[in-house]
């Protein structure tokens, strides 16, 4: 079990832990992400139109055949048509602030058990193309970060990165693992980790340099719910020529709703204008609450990707409804069914995968398909 086994950090009372839940009320967003499991059920809803076109990546077999002639699909359980676990991250903070954030301990105790238990990091970005490159065996896994806070990305007054920020943590922990690298997408604000002035253009142009991707999550993280559709695409649009301006290369691809909440009008979170200023989204954030089908999975709709919320695991109690959208409760029940999470066969040109799942593979795919 995920519980005992992996993690050393003392219990959390049921009292603490309810204690936690109100204080993470005072920001609202405890209250929407409650509410979102409707918003994954919702997902056949969102606007198909903008498929990625995920088959760009084919002429890449050819080149990766000869280093990887020799894995044999079955041997290492490949399942390429299998769950993938996208992780939502707020805050890291040393007295482990609300319900949606974690203490530096428990982030790299996350990081400890994922990779233990063979998970490797992608990007959203890579996760919408279908361009998973982690070896054979592992199962990719995202980290997502919102609200582009101090607290995920900070330095030291030497100038160096922060070791207790989310980037600190996760370039410490690439470098003591072995294939294991310091990647996640950043789902950015207007206000930019905490600074006002250009080190918040700086800091965007580090991550990106760094191999980060960086995303829109708006301008000013209002409830797209609230706005007409003008509001929507202004917050959307200023949201992405912030990171533009920051970051000219910047391709501002992937998108975070605030709270997970959709505009009425929900093409609109994909893509529009503002005076001028036009963005697009390939990929779409919700806030919860499983893991998201595999990109070669005929249910996979890249407009509305869900998330799960890290926590520690002893914050999930198999009981409370509220406990069932974690990662320690999806760790959990990846652990008791192996079967549902994708498993690499080190090729990112081919599509692995136990023909009996054949069925589940979308058409665009049928091309790299390989049932065994
Ligand atoms: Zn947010």
């Amino acid at each position: 079990m995920f519980q005992g086994a992996l993690r050393s950090r003392p219990l959390v009372s049921a009292t603490l832990a309810g204690a936690l839940l109100l204080a993470a009320c005072a920001d609202g967003e405890l209250d929407d992400a409650r509410e979102d499991p409707g918003s994954v059920e919702d997902a056949d809803e969102a606007d198909p139109d903008d498929e990625p076109e995920a088959d760009a990546e084919d002429g890449e077999p050819e080149e990766e055949d000869e280093a990887q002639a020799q894995v044999d699909p079955a041997e290492v359980g490949a399942n390429e048509l299998g769950e993938v676990p996208v992780l939502m991250y707020h805050r890291i903070l040393p007295d482990g602030g609300s319900d949606y954030d974690l203490t530096p301990e428990e982030f790299r105790s996350e990081l400890e058990y994922l990779y233990d238990n063979d998970y490797r990091p992608i990007r959203l970005d890579e996760l919408i193309d279908g361009d998973i490159d982690v070896p054979a065996g592992t199962t990719p896994v995202v980290f997502t970060f919102d609200d582009s806070t101090r607290e995920q990305f900070a330095y030291t007054e030497d100038g160096d990165i922060d070791p207790d920020t989310a980037v600190g943590i996760l370039l410490e922990f690439a470098e003591e693992h072995e294939d294991f690298d310091a990647v996640g997408s950043f789902y950015v604000l207007g206000s930019l980790f905490g600074v006002s002035d250009d080190r918040g253009a700086e800091k965007l142009q580090h991550l990106h340099e760094l191999g980060f991707e960086l995303g829109n999550h708006t301008l000013t993280h209002e409830r797209l719910d609230h706005l007409d559709a003008d509001g929507v695409q202004r917050e959307l649009a200023q949201g992405a020529d912030n990171i533009r301006d920051a970051v000219l290369e910047a391709e501002v691809r992937t998108m975070s709703l605030p709270l997970g909440l959709w505009p009425d009008d929900r093409s609109l979170a994909a893509e529009g204008s503002h005076d001028g200023t036009a963005y697009e989204h390939e990929g779409i954030l919700l806030v919860g609450s499983n893991p998201a089908p595999s990109p070669f999975d005929d249910e996979f709709d890249p407009l509305a990707i869900p998330r799960i919320r890290s926590l520690p695991p002893e914050s999930y109690d198999p009981d409370d409804p509220e406990g069932l959208m974690t990662s320690g409760y999806w760790f959990d029940v990846f652990e008791q069914a192996p079967e549902r999470r994708y498993v690499s066969d080190g090729d990112p040109g081919t599509i692995s995968f136990p023909e009996e799942y054949e069925g589940e593979l979308a058409d665009e795919h049928a091309d790299r398909a390989n049932p065994y």
